[in-house]
């Protein structure tokens, strides 16, 4: 029998499999025809608090939006900076400067590509209003010496766990907690790709604060809690109730879903460890790791060979970042040069994301690591 061709995500096999669920729950709102604010809204809601732990859970249209709108609920602005790392997804940037702040970059640690705390207190100034930690890849950053300095600073924490939901987080006196739940606010995107995807884009925002909670609510309802009131300017940010419903569904299976990705990395690291020119994902003293990505570090400058002799072999792959954010052109103005963060360049130059899904196949990943084994140096 012929092995199914890799992809970097299988999000047909994964539908396939739950499939008389979704769709009981896609039909139950094509009957009920309330595709904006319906009762599956709320439910999902509610279960995400009780998966996640947070008090309160507002649901948005996409991760961009739920960064987007914890920054205006925090009231942070022109004038303002935010401290986040250049090695990310554009969206925390972006969210920064459309609110009109500055993004303040720190460098990533070679470790585990989140910031690197060590770095942390220089980026601080009296403008200094927020820090957005990105838990990348499914680990969560060193939340404990960031909430701690922010802490003494006065400035709050806005996680980005778009790619981490479900990470748990050790703290020194034993207590754990989840990606997201950490910080002053903590935002989640349920883009197809992400480890909780739904069919099109979604988002959530959490916070134990009630106040903060009532803001983000009101910004992502136009300014309004009372319908024709708006008692200042807001997003039109919703899930749709349809990827409510999704999502309800599928977060049943999330714990399924991260073990299938825990045993994928298993099997690459077992498979992959003896090979001196390549580095895997470290595993952190404080953080679990849910893969969102399996990324690799290519040495010796051979990271686009490796690509190409994959894509020869018909094994996708991708590169999570190929520019960091700040040598991008539409960050220009923030006057960054190359070798201002010299982690972060390198690991663009470096990094390769391996296929990682749910339905990955022994035979596939075997047939991928036999192929990586046999890349002529
Ligand atoms: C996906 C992602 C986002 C944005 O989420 P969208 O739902 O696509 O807007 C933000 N930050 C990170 C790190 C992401 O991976």
């Amino acid at each position: 029998m012929k092995m199914n061709p890799i992809q970097m995500v299988d999000l047909k096999s994964q539908y396939l499999r739950i499939k008389p669920e979704i769709d009981a729950a896609i039909q139950h709102v094509l009957d009920s025809t309330a595709f904006i604010q319906g009762a599956p809204v709320k439910e999902f809601e509610e279960s995400l608090s009780q998966y996640t732990g947070n008090k309160y859970v507002i649901s948005c249209g996409n991760g961009t939006d739920a960064l987007t709108a914890a920054l205006m609920a925090l009231e942070i602005g022109p004038g303002d900076e935010v401290v986040t790392t250049p090695f990310t997804f554009i969206a925390t940037v972006e969210a920064i400067a459309l609110v009109g702040a500055k993004p303040v970059f720190v460098d990533v640690c070679e470790e585990t590509f989140t910031l690197d705390v060590n770095r942390l207190e220089s980026a601080i100034t009296p403008k200094t209003k927020a820090i957005i930690p990105v838990h990348l890849y499914g680990q969560c950053a060193d939340m404990e010496p960031i909430l701690n300095i922010a802490n003494q600073h006065n400035i709050r924490v806005i996680e980005d766990a778009c790619q981490a939901i479900g990470t748990e987080y050790h703290f020194a006196d034993g207590s754990v907690k989840q990606a997201g739940t950490m910080g002053t606010v903590g935002c989640l995107s349920f883009f197809p790709s992400k480890n909780l995807g739904c069919f099109g884009d979604g988002g959530a925002l959490m916070t134990n604060d009630a106040d903060l909670a009532g803001k983000l609510r009101s910004i992502c309802r136009h300014g309004s809690s009372e319908r024709y009131h708006h008692e200042r300017i807001g997003l039109n940010s919703r899930l749709d109730t349809l990827q409510a419903a999704i999502l309800t569904v599928k977060l049943d299976h999330l714990q399924e879903y991260i073990t299938a990705r825990k045993e994928a990395a298993t099997y690459y690291h077992a498979a992959l460890s003896d090979l001196d020119w390549l580095s895997l994902p470290a595993s952190s003293p404080y953080s679990t790791h849910t893969y969102h990505q399996f990324t690799v570090r290519v040495k010796n400058g051979r990271r686009d060979a490796l690509k190409q002799h994959l894509a020869d072999k018909g094994i996708p792959s991708a590169i999570y970042y190929p520019v960091p954010a700040h040598l991008q052109p539409a960050y220009a103005s923030l006057n960054h040069h190359k070798g201002d963060f010299p982690m972060a360049e390198q690991l663009c130059e470096e990094v390769l994301s391996l296929p990682m899904h749910t339905e990955l196949t022994k035979e596939q990943l075997d047939y991928i690591c036999h192929t990586i084994k046999n890349f002529p140096l």
